[in-house]
């Protein structure tokens, strides 16, 4: 059976970083009830066999107007991201979902470590905005790496946040290129900070989000620490 599809419209868009989009969808048939996490698909008029489906996590939870807020990157080159930036408020996407199971347990059991890179950190923003309205019952860390200052999506907010709420720690990456890649930099300075924060604790629940290239190797070595494989929770974009 074929998934159902509706249209949305878009009711705004603003820059996060210079890099980042937000982008406010309303849908026109049916509200789309979703769990902080979670993604939709959206059905983009582009590429060689129309339509190209992308996959984007709501950056909000839920609301009554039934708004959809998500947040993306305009990747070099990238098919579905530079049409997603051609378009303007009143323009229509159509799309489906909401889809995935990159949640938190509901209330979490073990303290948490967010790991993200870049728009890795969009479900975390949903998840956070969603738990600090209400009190915490376990402790969230969330370490975000970027290239630099202004393309850490939501840094201020989290910064606010982190003030503001006892339980809630967060540590910005911007990692120092020396010979070895962009890449290989993004996950040493991250394994570093993980060692520094957590060496000795199997306590925690570690979810990563980003590519594969950043989320597999952190997560292998949180094996190699001693995690169960499946007790670390994964979402990759690509
Ligand atoms: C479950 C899920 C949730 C997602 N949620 C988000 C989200 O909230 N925000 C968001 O920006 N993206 C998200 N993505 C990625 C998104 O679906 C697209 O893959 C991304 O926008 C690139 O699509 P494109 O057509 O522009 O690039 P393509 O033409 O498909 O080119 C992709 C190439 O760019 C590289 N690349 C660089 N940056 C990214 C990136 N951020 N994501 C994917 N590939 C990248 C890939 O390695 C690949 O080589 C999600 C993907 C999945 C599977």
């Amino acid at each position: 059976m074929a998934e159902p599809t509706q249209d949305a419209v878009i009711v705004r868009v603003r820059d996060v970083t210079p890099r980042v989009r937000e982008m406010v969808l309303l849908p026109s048939a049916q509200t789309i009830s979703f769990v902080p996490g979670q993604w939709i698909s959206l059905k983009l008029p582009v590429g060689e066999r129309p339509p190209l489906n992308r996959a984007y996590t709501m950056a909000e939870p839920e609301t009554p107007s039934g708004e959809l807020v998500l947040a993306f990157d305009r990747v070099h080159q990238g098919l579905g991201s530079e049409y997603l930036y051609s378009l303007k408020p009143a323009d229509r996407v159509t799309l489906s979902g909401p889809y995935g199971n990159f949640i938190l347990p509901d209330p979490p059991t073990d303290d948490v470590v967010m790991i993200a890179r870049y728009t890795g950190v969009v479900p975390f923003r949903c998840m956070l905005r969603r738990i600090t309205a209400h009190p915490l019952s376990r402790s969230i860390t969330l370490i975000l790496v970027s290239q630099s200052l202004s393309e850490l999506p939501y840094h201020e907010e989290f910064l606010e946040l982190a003030e503001r709420v006892p339980t809630f720690r967060y540590e910005s990456l911007l990692p120092v290129i020396p010979a070895v890649s962009r890449e290989d930099a993004e996950i040493q300075s991250t394994l570093d900070l993980w060692n520094a924060l957590f060496r000795d604790r199997r306590d925690v629940m570690p979810m990563i989000c980003g590519t594969k290239a950043f989320v597999r190797p952190i997560r292998e070595q949180l094996r190699k620490l001693g995690f169960d494989r499946r007790n670390v929770r994964v979402e990759t974009y690509d």
